[in-house]
């Protein structure tokens, strides 16, 4: 039987599979094809990227812009958390859609079925099935086909931490790994991301996590070795949404545009200040419109600032002004090294709601190397085993090849398959 298999350790950077820090994943790099040129979406947060895994597009196309983010509701802006529990079925209700594209979930709803168990936020779980085609194991709530939940004894009883990661990658690789399979099984590790928000990159209690995610990720691979040799035909998926950069200093990004001399927009909702980690998405009203173009050149010399994207430009990252939205900005990031010699620094946007700041710890969002620096390694047909590839990658070509493998048609996606094109392409 033809399947795929897909691994994705949240937060991962492409630069901590080594040897030393993951040997697991270090040995199974000298045995798939590696992406070592693989980048995560703009911004680089889990419920975008997620959104870009599942239908294959970018945000522009899905409608999930942020892991923050603001839709029109009766004519205003309303911020949300993505990541709720009850924010697609909010969506859905406002604009009339949860995910603007289809999902592999649903494309797969015929053809072998999709089944996820995922321990990072709900709303990053529930954006790769919004509309209940597969199943969908994660703590807030486990659902099947029809958004039904599953029994009691059978719903994903974890917590966050890194001990849920290793409850549910057993429990994945029991269950998911073994009979009645489905042709796509995806299993989304908390770990390191919920770590690397908390410590120090490269710090002990980092290291500690690295480690035990490698060991998770060996269960799995582990598993599809099993199942080939009992005659399976696997694509194998071993990969991140994006990585992390040392927080240095935390910017008030609403605070300092006020000083700006934007306070009266801000209050009246004309201009929204949306943090996403280590960007920043400004939404515009009708009545804010007129004021962006001077904003963006002021905003653009603060020292906080790294790239400013406004209009048109936002289709060079796949994001479009037609909702609303009307600057993306990738705060400063930096090359120098943080306390434990981890490479990469970045400004980050105060959150909304005062939540704790993270400096010193990780963090993501923009367009930092480290955070656009993802991991992606596959092994199966249609890749070279031990070859590193560097032509372009990103999330939105995961879908794509994932329905290469299964004979489906990736119609209406915005990336391609990642599999080796065919001899006649090659002489073409
Ligand atoms: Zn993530």
């Amino acid at each position: 039987m033809r399947r795929v298999v897909a691994v994705i350790l949240d937060g991962l950077r492409r630069d901590f599979v080594r040897p030393d820090t993951t040997p697991h994943l270090a040995r199974f790099k000298e045995r798939c094809q590696w992406f070592a040129a693989h980048r995560s979406m703009a911004p680089s947060v889990t419920r975008v990227c997620s959104s870009s895994f599942a239908t294959g597009c970018l945000p522009m196309r899905h409608e999930v812009e942020g892991n923050t983010l603001a839709l029109v509701e009766d004519g205003r802006f309303a911020v949300h958390d993505v990541g709720q529990p009850g924010f697609f079925a909010h969506k859905r209700r406002v604009t009339g859609r949860s995910l603007a594209a289809p999902t592999l979930a649903e494309r797969l709803h015929n053809h072998g079925g999709a089944v996820l168990f995922s321990n990072v936020s709900p709303g990053a779980a529930y954006a790769h099935d919004p509309d209940g085609h597969g199943f969908v194991y994660h703590r807030a709530g486990s659902f099947g086909p029809g958004g039904k939940p599953v029994a009691p004894e059978r719903a994903l009883g974890i917590g966050p931490d890194i001990t849920g990661d290793r409850i549910m990658a057993e429990r994945f690789v029991a269950e998911t790994l073994t009979a009645h399979e489905p042709a796509f099984a995806l299993i989304w590790l908390g770990h390191p991301d919920t770590t690397q928000h908390a410590v120090p990159l490269g710090s002990p209690e980092h290291l500690a996590a690295l480690k035990s995610a490698d060991e998770h990720v060996a269960l799995v691979i582990d598993a599809v070795d099993r199942l080939r040799a009992a005659g399976d035909d696997v694509l194998l998926l071993v990969g991140s949404d994006h990585g992390h950069q040392t927080v240095h200093s935390v910017v008030d990004v609403e605070a300092e545009t006020a000083k700006l001399g934007y306070a009266d927009a801000i209050t009246a909702n004309d201009l929204i200040i949306v943090p996403n980690g280590t960007s920043v998405l400004v939404y515009a009203s009708e009545a804010g419109r007129p004021l962006v173009p001077q904003l963006t050149e002021r905003l653009a010399a603060q020292p906080w600032v790294g790239e400013v994207l406004a209009g048109s430009a936002l289709a060079r990252i796949g994001q479009t002004e037609r909702r609303g939205l009307a600057l993306f900005l990738s705060l400063t990031a930096d090359h120098e090294v943080n306390a434990f010699g981890v490479p990469g620094r970045s400004y980050a946007a105060k959150p909304r709601g005062g939540k704790a700041d993270r400096l010193g710890c990780g963090q993501h969002g923009g367009l930092g190397t480290y955070e656009q620096s993802p991991v992606l390694a596959i092994e199966g047909s249609g890749f070279t085993a031990g070859a590193a590839v560097d032509h372009p990658s990103s999330l939105i070509d995961i879908a794509p090849t994932v329905l290469c493998h299964l004979d489906l048609p990736s119609n209406g996606m915005d990336g391609r398959s990642l599999q080796n094109p065919p001899a006649m392409e090659l002489f073409r």
